[in-house]
């Protein structure tokens, strides 16, 4: 019989979660067997799963009036739900999405208090996110106290970078608190480092664009990360959907003064209204923006393109040279145009692309001769949690 690992990924109103089996087949991997969500956590709760195919098989939206679901509840309905869902495929082990490790976990780590208690104290550095990934994993321990349960971080594959990459130019005293780089999207760039490995296993130096709604770059040495477009925070480098991305911090300064704005002003403009949203004052969405025929959405387009072509010179330089580029979330996976303007732009590093191997999303976009092999690959930041945790529990 299989066993099956839970990976959750909670949010402020949302709980995602994917149940992969494991145990099968030869090389100890894990599949996705379904996945599903609980939103409106806080407001209107609405519960849905979904086949490894992308098919509704079970939803459930009808919670009594006025009621509102918490991080626990919603953790608990979902653990219900699982044990009949799956009866015959035993979970031996819950993976969780946790966005901040600090400077203390480089590394997945099993959850126990004491593990539990650092990640409280770096709330702090993560306030939007990690209170919620918090909030799963004591609904966990609360609710299955004999499940393992396995934090993955999104910080910990950068800890390889470098020093001079991890420091800001902040007195030491300051960066001796931990004020200093980390980078995000971690569990995606392991991912795609593992993945292109298989493609092109002679690509020392790569460059790889997250483009989500969230969205930042890595530059990859031998498979591990030495340089990072997001810093201290997720809201660094790249414009994002509604996220800045790099900002002069005189503005910051400025606004404080002239304009009065205090921390929680700030904290709106900086995460929710300003990046693609905020320049176009059109949508987030990148879909919306390249069929809108508003010019301020075409500039919010060119803005982001713009900005991925600087940041891949930049982490060129910081590998000292580039054997391959990859795309890879909601936006890298989709959007061949932008993927051919990026290239276009990149064309001095003699990045060559294949107009028709784009058309067809790749897996390879570039010509044969291109100097830099370019690639499209899928991210899977779920199945990384689900093969760590199988890994940490002792499966198979
Ligand atoms: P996250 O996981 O950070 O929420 P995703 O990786 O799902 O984000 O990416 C969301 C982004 O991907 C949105 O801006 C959306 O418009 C964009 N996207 C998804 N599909 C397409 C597509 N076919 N063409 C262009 N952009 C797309």
């Amino acid at each position: 019989m299989a066993n099956a690992i839970l990976v959750l990924n909670a949010g402020s109103s949302s709980i995602k979660f994917g149940v992969f089996a494991t145990g099968i087949g030869t090389g100890g991997e894990t599949d996705l067997a379904f996945r599903g969500q609980m939103e409106g956590i806080g407001s209107d709760p609405a519960f849905a799963v979904k086949d490894a195919q992308g098919a509704t098989i079970f939803e459930h939206d009808e919670w009594p009036r006025g009621s509102t679901l918490t991080h626990l509840g919603a953790v608990r309905f979902i653990l219900e739900y699982l044990k009949d869902r799956c009866a015959d495929m035993p979970i031996v082990g819950a993976g969780h999405r946790v966005v901040h490790g600090g400077l203390a976990y480089d590394r997945p780590v099993v959850v126990t208090p004491e593990v539990i208690e650092t990640l409280t104290s770096l709330v702090p550095l993560a306030p939007l996110h990690q209170p919620h990934n918090l909030a799963a994993i004591r609904a966990i321990a609360e609710l299955d106290p004999n499940l393992p349960q396995v934090a993955c971080f999104d910080t910990a594959f950068h800890s390889t970078q470098p020093r001079v990459a991890q420091l800001f130019a902040l007195p030491w005293q300051l960066t001796d608190t931990g004020i200093r780089r980390y980078g995000f999207h971690g569990l995606s760039y392991e991912y795609i480092a593992q993945r292109l490995s298989g493609f092109d296993p002679n690509a020392r130096r790569v460059v790889v664009a997250h483009l989500g709604s969230g969205a930042s770059m890595c530059a990859i040495r031998d498979g591990k990360s030495i340089e990072s477009s997001m810093g201290f925070t997720a809201v660094d480098g790249l414009p994002m959907g509604t996220r800045t991305g790099a900002l002069d911090p005189g503005v910051l300064l400025y606004l404080m003064r002239e304009r009065r704005y205090d921390a929680a002003a700030i904290e709106r403009l900086l995460y929710k209204e300003s990046g693609l949203l905020g320049v176009s004052g059109v949508s987030n969405d990148m879909r919306h923006l390249t069929s809108s025929s508003d010019p301020r959405a075409a500039e919010a387009v060119e803005l982001f393109i713009y900005h991925v072509g600087k940041f891949l010179g930049a982490l060129t330089a910081a590998l000292g040279g580039i054997d391959a580029f990859v795309f890879t979330a909601g936006i890298g996976e989709n959007d061949r145009r932008l993927r051919a303007r990026v290239c276009e732009q990149a064309a001095w590093l003699g990045i060559a692309l294949d107009p028709e191997a784009n058309e067809c999303n790749g897996p390879r976009i570039s010509t044969a001769d291109s100097a830099v092999s370019v690639w499209v690959i899928p991210t899977n930041e779920e199945g990384m949690i689900a093969q760590h945790t199988a890994s940490l529990v002792g499966l198979p």
